[in-house]
């Protein structure tokens, strides 16, 4: 099914994952599906390394979630350092599995990467090439309520966004964005500019002082006051700060709900437990 069909009925709530590096790590990736599945997920994404690495793992977990059947999938997809040929070639590979939704991005080529960038400087390049190459895709592209790291401005950054858009992105999923008010305000002044296509907002899990501050402040994102508080409270005590966070992370999707997005999408880390707290705590399937 094309997820956009979906957005346009209902409130999404989806989750993604990351493809293992080995098999042992596969086969924990199929348990915890199934722990996904039981939530009744809209649909499971798979990140894709940019670059093409580990890609064939990206299609081994799209194409497990596809035959397991209990959801829909869509892949994440990087052009970056990639010709039209070897797109082509990976996008005819995902639809013989019968996957077509595809979160098409740039990327950020890897450290040490020695190629070119490819044939695509940006992802509104890539979606507008996969719109007249293989329109049997639904195409998502990703925003960033608190601009992307490498944006010279806002507004240049809303501009671009506008461009997907236009390239033929049918909704967005976005960057994390701890700040539920900055939040708003993007999607208030992305509206303004003319994009109405359909919001589903990432939500990282605060689960380890570390990672969260890493994965925020590495996306050029902030830490709000109150987030800021329980890392200087509980930042020496990890059990006690993953307590504080996940009761963060609940009261996030509430606030996010209650304002009326396209779509909560968790990111799990592939820490399937965590998740199962964080969603059974929010309510946000009470038939489990
Ligand atoms: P773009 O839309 O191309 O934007 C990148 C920058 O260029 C922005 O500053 C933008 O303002 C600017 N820009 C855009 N269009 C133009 C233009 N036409 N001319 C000039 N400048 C322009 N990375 C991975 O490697 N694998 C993943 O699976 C993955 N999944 C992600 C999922 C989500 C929800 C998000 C938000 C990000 C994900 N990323 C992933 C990270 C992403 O690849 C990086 O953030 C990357 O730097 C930008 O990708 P993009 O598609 O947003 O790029």
């Amino acid at each position: 099914m094309r997820l956009a069909e979906l957005l346009k009925a209902k409130m999404s709530f989806s989750f993604e994952v990351f493809p293992p590096k080995t098999d042992a790590g596969v086969e924990t990736l199929r348990q915890a599906l199934k722990h996904y599945y039981a939530f009744k997920p809209d649909f499971i994404s798979c990140t894709y390394g940019a670059g093409g690495s580990n890609a064939g793992r990206n299609v081994e977990v799209c194409s497990i979630i596809k035959q397991d059947g209990m959801t829909e999938v869509m892949t994440h997809y990087t052009c970056i350092g990639h010709t039209k040929e070897t797109i082509a070639q990976e996008l005819r590979q995902y639809l013989s599995l019968g996957i077509e939704n595809i979160l098409a991005l740039r990327g950020d080529l890897p450290a040490g990467w020695d190629g070119t960038h490819g044939d695509f400087s940006n992802a509104d390049g890539l979606i507008r090439y996969i719109k007249a190459v293989f329109p049997q895709f639904c195409i998502a592209a990703a925003c960033y309520p608190e601009k992307h790291i490498l944006a010279p401005s806002f507004s240049a950054d809303i501009a671009h966004l506008r461009g997907k858009q236009e390239a033929g992105a049918e909704f967005l999923v976005s960057q994390l964005c701890h700040d539920v008010e900055a939040c708003k305000c993007f999607v208030y002044r992305i509206r303004e500019a003319g994009i109405t296509i359909p919001i589903v907002i990432g939500i990282m899990p605060v689960l380890d002082k570390d990672a969260i501050i890493r994965m925020t402040l590495s996306n050029g994102c902030s830490i709000p006051a109150d987030l800021a508080a329980i890392i200087g409270r509980y930042g020496d005590r990890p059990e006690e700060f993953k307590k504080a966070g996940i009761e963060y992370t609940i009261n996030q999707i509430y606030r996010y709900i209650e304002a009326g997005i396209g779509g909560v999408h968790i990111y799990t880390l592939n820490k399937w437990e965590d998740v199962e707290t964080i969603l059974v705590g929010s309510g946000i399937r009470k038939d489990i």
